[in-house]
């Protein structure tokens, strides 16, 4: 059964939301919706919340700006039926979205009619709302609407953290964030890149790209291509690197484990695509507590995948995290991890002694490290790491760098290269900085280091 649904609202609002004022036309929606009472409710849902956003439903398809045709894939003949109403839609309006059970054929969908905007699938309620705010954004209206388009955020203007997916597939024995968030669900692509693109039009110069495992991203959902800006876009690491680092600002990885295909990222690195900048959480080198850990990734050949990814991008800074004292971490094993740190030339690293966490495998693991012994291996690491950083640190002095500055006072700017991430890494401190604000994007001449951090001039 086609049911077109009828408008129940004004096609015209008031802007200030007092009934005053000037008058913004309101966005229109056209909806069919087939099937049955569930496809029904959804197709409610989805009305509902369009209508919360502000936007008009149009009773026919000439008054529309996009048409959402909602369908039924139960049989052959609905499926029919459904390429019937997408077909008159596409004809009499040319903006159409598909939503519903025959969503999940999004290859038959697409070679009936090629022109459709998005297609999604039953009961992705989010998805249908975020391919009709692409196809026509909703009226932001700053008397109604709480939160800005960009959303509420707590980091400063200038940079901004884009997550890509919750949960994690891997099950690491000191860890428990599996049980807690559930395994790797990753967003859409074009909703991410939807999410970034309106970060960087509120103003955000640096995207810090999160989640439990971001090299992973995509794998739950298939890599699954979506539309984004009228092409189709793989959940795929190397691919929304590569969109991500289209947007101009700066792109920063963080929670990378080293999959094989991680290596194609480095070339966008080497190309200035995205930075030059890996957070990988190794957490150790010996294999034996590598395993004893259960980490992803392959980490025994590590050494010489980062030896190559420097032959490519001799610039790539690596940071990460390594824990001391796990259950059965030997003198040995230690001593291999420090060994192992000279060797990778790990630009930045975080140590943690190790703790047991309630719920966590590795609490029943035999040869737990007394706590005299977790903290003397921790001096030794962090005195270690101390000194890789700080001969990296002096092979920066004398060149030019572009600097992103956080903070601007009477003594100058401080700010941070493209080898440092807020709040964990080092900041760069410059002099004769008149004139420079907070975001801005600077060249500095670098003077000086120490093991942390850095100073230079405009
Ligand atoms: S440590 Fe990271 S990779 Fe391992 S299970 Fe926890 S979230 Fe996943």
């Amino acid at each position: 059964m086609t049911k077109q649904i009828s408008p129940s609202a004004p096609a015209a609002l008031p802007a200030n939301g007092h009934g005053s004022g000037s008058v913004k036309t309101a966005p229109k929606v056209g909806f069919v919706s087939l099937g049955c009472p569930k496809a029904l409710v959804d197709s409610e849902r989805i009305i509902s919340k369009l209508r919360a956003q502000g936007y008009a439903i149009a009773p026919d398809y000439a008054g529309a700006d996009v048409v959402v045709v909602n369908t039924c894939g139960f049989l052959n003949s609905a499926k029919q039926e459904s390429l019937d109403a997408i077909g008159e839609a596409m004809a009499a309006n040319g903006r159409v979205i598909v939503t519903g059970c025959l969503g999940v054929e999004e290859g038959r969908i697409r070679e009936a009619h090629p022109g459709v905007l998005a297609v999604t699938g039953p009961h992705q309620y989010e998805q249908v709302v975020k391919a009709v705010h692409d196809a026509v954004p909703p009226l932001h209206d700053p008397f109604v609407d709480l939160v800005p388009p960009e959303g509420l955020r707590l980091t400063p203007r200038h940079y901004a953290y884009l997550k890509i997916s919750e949960g994690c597939n891997n099950r690491c024995s000191f860890c428990i964030i599996p049980s807690l968030r559930g395994d790797l669900a990753s967003r859409p692509a074009n909703q991410v890149m939807a999410e970034a693109e309106k970060l960087v039009k509120a103003g955000v110069k640096e995207l810090l790209v999160i989640s439990q495992d971001t090299s992973a991203y995509g794998l739950d959902i298939k890599y699954a291509e979506s539309q984004w800006k009228g092409l189709p876009l793989k959940a795929k690491f190397l691919d929304l690197s590569r969109a991500l680092g289209e947007l101009g600002v700066w792109v920063r990885m963080h929670y990378v484990y080293p999959y094989p295909h991680v290596d194609d990222v480095i070339e966008l690195m080497a190309e200035g695509k995205i930075l030059p900048y890996l957070d990988i959480p190794f957490q150790h080198a010996a294999p034996n507590v590598l395993r004893a850990m259960k980490r992803p990734g392959a980490q025994g050949t590590t050494l010489e995948r980062i030896k190559a990814w420097r032959a490519v991008c001799p610039d790539l800074a690596i940071r990460s995290t390594f824990i001391v004292g796990f259950p059965g971490e030997s003198e040995d094993d230690f001593k291999h991890l420090l060994d192992w740190m000279g060797e990778a030339r790990i630009n930045r690293a975080g140590c943690f002694k190790y703790e047991t966490v309630p719920g966590a495998a590795a609490n029943e693991l035999p040869g737990q490290v007394p706590e005299e012994v977790k903290e003397e291996r921790w001096h030794r690491f962090m005195a270690a790491q101390q000194g890789i950083s700080e001969e990296v640190l002096a092979t920066r002095v004398g060149r030019t760098i572009p600097v992103l500055v956080d903070e601007v006072d009477e003594d100058g700017a401080v700010g941070r290269s493209q080898w440092d991430a807020p709040e964990i890494d080092g900041s760069v401190f410059v002099d004769g900085a008149d004139g420079v604000k907070v975001g801005d994007i600077i060249q500095v001449k670098i003077t000086a280091a120490d093991e942390y951090d850095l100073w230079g001039e405009v």
